[in-house]
C-alpha cells in the first residue's frame, strides 16, 4: 500500500462533524449523473482498451469534501505498466510517421471534445479534488488550452539549415520525436498537468504512458476516452494507476521509455532523476515550490492585496506557485497585515459544488496534519495567528483561511511548501535584505513583486532565483509562456514555443561529397 494510500485510509476522522448533508445528496446525485456519463470511465487504458488490474484488485476514489466513495479503479503495477509501454511503442511507429497536420487535426479535435464536455469535467476534478466548481471549470479550460497550443506548435516544429564549412557538404538539423514517454502527474490539477505535458508530446509524434495521481485519476481517465473519441489512435495515449513506486520502477528501467516526464514533489522528483540514469532517458521535472511574494513599502495597496490573496488562495494553498511566504516592507506591514486579514475572512469555505464557495477542503487528513504542524512549530518559536489557524467547524479536511505574522525564516512555514490555506507573514527593512529573504530557499519556481518602482522592478526581478516572476499580479501561468523552476524547482519548462523541445531530439546530419559527378 502506497504512502498515499494509507493517508487517505485515515481521511474520516471520527471526531470531526461531517458536512451538511443536502450539500453531500447533490453532491452524490451529480456523481450519479456523471457516472452515467459518456466520459466516465473507471479502467486503465492501455492499447485503446479499457481494462483492469491484471489481479482485479481496485483502489478507491474519495470525494475529499464528503468522504464518498466516487469510484474503484484498477490497482495496476509493473505489469500493466510494460503492457502500457508495449503499446505506447507499438504506436510509435505509425504516430511519428503521420504528418504534423494529421497529428494536428487529431489534437484540435481532442481540444474542441474537452472544451465541448467542459462542465462535467469541471464537476469531475471538484468531485474527487475538491476545488470550487468555478476554479475547476477554470482548470479545463487552462488544460485544453495546451492542447489547442500543440495542434497549433505541431505544424512548426522547424529544422536548421547550417552555413556548410566545405564546398562539398550540407549540413541540416532535424528534430524528431524522443519515442515513447512516461508522463507522471500529481493531484492538485488533475487535467492540466496531464494535458501540458501530452499536449506536446503527441505533437510532435511522441506516444505516452500517463500515470496521474491516485487521488486523481478520473478526470485523467474522461480526458482519455476524449482522445479516444477525437481518433487520436488506441495505444498512442495509455493510462496506468496504482501502485505508484512500481509504476514509476516499472517506466524507469524499460529502455523502450526514453523520456520521463513528473510533476510533484521534490522528493519523488528526485527518486526519478536518480532512476532515470539507468537507462540515461531524457527528463522533465516540476517540483515544489517555496514562493516570495514581497510587498514593498510603494505598492498599491489594494493591488498587493488582491495579488497575494489569489497567489496564496488558489486551490486553499495547493499549488506549486502559490505564495508561501509574504513578505512585506516595514513601512506597509501594519496596513497590509489589516487589509490582507480582512480579505482573508471573506474566502468562503465549502464544498466546491455551492454557490460562493472559493475555498474548498485539503486533499487529505494527512495535508490538514502537515499544516497543523508547521502552525504548531511556527507559534512555538513565536509566530501569531492573526486568523484562522484551526480546523473548520465543517470538518472532514476542511481548514480556516489563515494569516500567520512575526513569522521567521527559520520556522517550518518559511522553509517548506506549506500547500494549505495558509499566508505567513515576514517583515523586511530594504530591498536587498526582501531579495536576501527570498533567494534563501533551495527552490526557484515562483516569485511575485508588488512595487510601483520601475527601476526597482527590474532589479529586483533580475535578482530573484526564480523561473517565474509576476510583478504586480498573482495569477501569471497561461499556455504561451514557459512555466518551470531553477534550483530543485526543477528541470525543463512546460508550455510555450519552448515547452515542445522536451520531446524532440536534434539529429545533426553532414550530406558530402555533393560536387561529385
Ligand atoms: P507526489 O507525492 O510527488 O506525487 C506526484 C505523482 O508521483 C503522483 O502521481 C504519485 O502517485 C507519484 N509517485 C509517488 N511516489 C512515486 C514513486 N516512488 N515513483 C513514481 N511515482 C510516484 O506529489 P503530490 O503530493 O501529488 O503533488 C504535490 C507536489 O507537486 C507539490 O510539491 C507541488 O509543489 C508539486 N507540483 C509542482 C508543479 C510544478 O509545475 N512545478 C505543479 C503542481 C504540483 P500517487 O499519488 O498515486 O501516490
Amino acid at each position: 500500500m502506497t504512502v498515499a494510500r494509507l493517508a487517505r485510509c485515515k481521511i474520516l476522522p471520527s471526531h470531526l462533524p461531517r458536512m451538511h448533508l443536502p450539500s453531500a445528496h447533490r453532491q452524490m446525485s451529480i456523481a450519479a449523473g456523471l457516472k452515467n456519463s459518456s466520459i466516465f470511465r473507471s479502467q486503465g487504458l492501455i492499447g485503446g482498451k479499457w481494462i483492469g488490474a491484471h489481479d482485479g484488485k481496485t483502489i478507491q476514489v474519495n470525494n475529499p469534501a464528503t468522504g464518498e466513495i466516487i469510484a474503484d479503479v484498477p490497482f495496476m503495477g509493473r505489469r500493466e505498466t510494460n503492457d502500457a509501454i508495449s503499446s505506447a511503442y507499438n504506436a510509435f511507429n505509425s504516430w511519428s510517421k503521420q504528418t504534423a497536420a494529421e497529428r494536428s487535426k487529431c489534437l484540435r479535435k481532442w481540444y474542441d471534445l474537452i472544451m465541448s464536455h467542459k462542465e462535467e469535467l469541471g464537476q469531475l476534478i471538484t468531485l474527487e479534488q475538491g476545488k470550487p466548481l468555478k476554479e475547476a471549470l477554470g482548470e479545463v479550460s487552462y488544460g485544453a488550452s495546451f492542447i489547442e497550443f500543440f495542434a497549433e506548435e505541431a505544424k512548426r516544429v522547424y529544422g536548421d539549415i547550417i552555413p556548410a564549412t566545405l564546398a562539398d557538404r550540407r549540413l541540416f538539423v532535424l528534430k524528431q520525436p524522443v519515442g515513447v514517454v512516461g508522463a507522471i502527474t500529481p493531484w492538485n490539477f488533475p487535467l492540466a498537468m496531464i494535458t501540458r505535458k501530452v499536449g506536446p508530446a503527441l505533437a510532435c509524434g511522441c506516444t505516452v504512458v500517463v500515470k496521474p495521481s491516485e487521488l486523481t485519476p478520473l478526470t485523467a481517465l474522461a480526458a482519455a476516452e476524449l482522445a479516444l473519441q477525437a481518433g487520436i489512435p488506441p495505444g498512442v495515449l495509455n493510462v496506468v494507476m496504482g501502485n505508484a513506486p512500481d509504476i514509476g520502477d516499472a517506466l524507469l528501467a524499460s529502455p523502450q521509455v526514453r523520456k520521463i516526464t513528473f510533476t510533484g514533489s521534490t522528493a519523488v522528483g528526485k527518486k526519478l532523476m536518480a532512476g532515470a540514469a539507468g537507462t540515461v532517458k531524457r527528463i522533465s521535472l516540476e517540483l515544489g515550490g517555496n514562493a516570495p511574494c514581497i510587498v514593498f513599502d510603494d505598492a498599491d495597496l489594494d493591488v498587493a492585496v488582491k495579488g497575494a490573496l489569489a497567489a496564496k488562495f488558489r486551490n486553499s494553498g495547493q499549488t506549486c506557485v502559490c505564495a508561501n511566504r509574504i513578505i512585506v516592507q516595514e513601512g506597509i506591514y501594519e496596513k497590509f497585515a489589516e487589509a490582507f486579514s480582512k480579505a482573508v475572512q471573506n474566502l468562503q469555505v465549502g464544498d466546491g459544488f455551492s454557490e460562493g464557495v472559493v475555498q474548498g477542503p485539503l486533499i487529505n487528513e494527512a495535508a490538514v496534519q502537515k499544516v497543523e504542524s508547521y502552525i504548531q512549530d511556527a507559534i512555538s518559536k513565536g509566530a501569531k495567528v492573526l486568523l484562522g489557524g484551526k480546523r473548520h467547524s465543517l470538518g472532514m479536511t476542511f481548514y480556516e483561511p489563515t494569516v500567520v505574522t512575526d513569522v521567521k525564516s527559520e520556522m517550518l512555514l518559511a522553509r517548506e511548501e506549506v500547500f494549505g490555506p495558509v499566508a505567513p507573514l515576514l517583515q523586511f527593512k530594504t530591498e536587498e535584505e526582501a531579495i536576501r529573504i527570498a533567494n534563501d530557499t533551495n527552490s526557484g519556481l515562483a516569485a511575485y513583486i508588488f512595487t510601483n518602482n520601475v527601476q526597482r522592478t527590474w532589479r529586483v526581478l533580475e535578482a530573484l532565483e526564480y523561473g517565474l516572476v509576476g510583478v504586480n499580479e498573482g495569477i501569471i501561468s497561461t499556455e504561451v509562456a514557459p512555466f518551470g523552476g531553477v534550483k530543485q524547482s526543477g528541470l525543463g519548462r512546460e508550455g510555450s514555443k519552448y515547452g515542445i523541445d522536451e520531446y524532440l531530439e536534434l539529429k545533426y546530419v553532414c550530406l558530402g561529397d555533393m560536387n561529385r559527378k
